[in-house]
């Protein structure tokens, strides 16, 4: 048996590269991070040889009783880690991501073609809420059931929630959806439940963004307003890649959310778990019960607010104003430039963000936006004052943007491609400066 470099040096390469462009960027996009060395021991462990469809103790393959030990382990470990009783509260860490999560949520508690809410793709919600355009129906969600999606007041960059409880109120959905993949305020949960109340819906919260900050209480908790509670594992929390869902255990509006959830997760939408990857959660949701994970929680949000306040005093205009979590909007388009070309200019410094869709946006391949966030960069070491220099890193990405922004063609462009993509583009110098203050 040999080890990969030996065995297949060609993916040990591949490997190696994408580690070195890892380190070597300001990995500055909301969703990602950097997990522990030992979550990664436990993801690339004998675990992932093993079937155990089913839950503990009721498995349809044999040789699962240390497979059964370590989800009952990774269960109690996530309901402590949201500091949720277990009477009240179950868990299924079965998900392999957010977006099956979610799909087995809604094939849990509807029918086929029952309504949904969920905050818009463009306003900041997510494709699995119920994304569709006027000419298509995009996500699976919004094939096998009918969304009707809620938006941001876009003058204040908020949820308008007084138009999601009119829409409610005449669409009547069964499902209202909270939680988005950029949006940097808190979501409003006791109005939200009202809502639900007054229309007989299940509420739930995807916490995907923002799990790490719930566990450590740095923002507000939806756990004491929602039915039921969906997660990725791999962004703020820091995790291994894959999903959680949290469920009331009395039943709501009439259902056994324990065990149409379970269900409707295996056999419903899913076979074998991944062992690996519950080892790989079990880790992490130990650490988030440490000192070292709350003050880092604080960290990621302070870093960001430093990073919006000086993005701010230079000028631009952020989403709603500013930040309460881990990401920042920012809205280009008074400069006249889109996100676009900026993600593509910081890209070749190694500044890695993405174009991001704002309120009001007409294209989503160019949209006029892009969406920052502080966790990475944060598990590496970065302090406020880092963050002020990111944003005057950005700052110079978008100045050069703008003065290529006339440069469609011709010699002009060849020469400024030549520049920004040569070892002189000052750009990779500072990315590089930066890195070592933390190195
Ligand atoms: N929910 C939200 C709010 C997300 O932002 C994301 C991904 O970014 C998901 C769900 C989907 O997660 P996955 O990519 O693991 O399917």
């Amino acid at each position: 048996d040999y080890g990969l470099g030996e065995a297949d040096p060609e993916v040990r390469g591949i490997i190696d590269k994408e580690k070195d462009r890892q380190f070597r960027s300001l990995e500055l996009i909301a969703s990602e991070n950097f997990t522990s060395r030992a979550v990664m021991e436990a993801v690339g462990s004998c675990l992932t040889n093993k079937y155990s469809e089913g839950l503990p103790g009721k498995r349809y393959y044999g040789g699962n009783e240390h497979i059964d030990e370590l989800e009952i382990l990774c269960q109690e470990r996530a309901l402590a880690a949201f500091n949720l009783d277990g009477k009240q509260w179950g868990v299924n860490v079965q998900p392999l991501s957010g977006s099956p999560a979610n799909f087995e949520v809604y094939t849990a508690v509807l029918n086929p073609h029952d309504r949904i809410m969920g905050l818009d793709l463009p306003h900041g919600g997510h494709l699995s809420h119920g994304f569709m355009t006027p000419k298509r129906r995009v996500s699976g969600t919004s094939i096998y059931f009918e969304s009707m999606p809620y938006r941001l007041d876009e003058s204040s960059g908020l949820v308008d929630y007084d138009m999601l409880e009119k829409t409610a109120t005449l669409f009547r959905p069964k499902l209202i959806i909270a939680g988005a993949s950029a949006y940097p305020r808190d979501f409003d949960y006791p109005r939200m439940r009202k809502i639900a109340d007054a229309v007989g819906a299940f509420l739930m919260m995807d916490m995907a963004h923002i799990s790490g900050l719930v566990a450590a209480s740095v923002v507000a908790n939806p756990f004491e307003y929602c039915d039921i509670v969906t997660t990725t594992t791999h962004k703020s929390l820091r995790g291994p890649r894959g999903g959680m869902i949290f469920f009331k255990k009395d039943p709501v509006l009439g259902v056994d959310l324990e065990s149409a959830i379970n269900n409707a997760v295996f056999p419903g939408l899913q076979g074998g778990p991944h062992n690996h990857t519950i080892g790989g959660l079990a880790v992490c949701l130990k650490y988030a019960k440490s000192p070292d994970f709350k003050a880092y929680q604080n960290k990621v949000v302070s870093n960001c607010r430093a990073l919006a306040s000086r993005l701010m005093e230079l000028g631009y205009k952020l989403v709603s104003g500013g930040t309460d979590n881990h990401l920042v909007l920012v809205d280009l388009r008074p400069l006249g430039i889109d996100g676009a070309r900026v993600e593509k200019i910081l890209d070749m410094a190694s500044i890695t963000l993405n174009k991001n869709s704002v309120a009001g946006d007409k294209s989503a391949l160019v949209p006029g936006g892009i969406r920052i966030g502080s966790p990475a960069m944060t598990t590496r070491g970065f302090s406020e004052n880092e963050f002020v220099i990111v944003a005057d890193l950005i700052n110079e990405g978008v100045q050069i943007t703008l003065e290529a922004k006339n440069l469609v063609s011709g010699s002009k462009l060849q020469d400024f491609m030549r520049f920004v993509t040569s070892p002189e583009f000052p750009l990779i110098g500072k990315v590089l400066d930066l890195q070592k203050r933390v190195e």
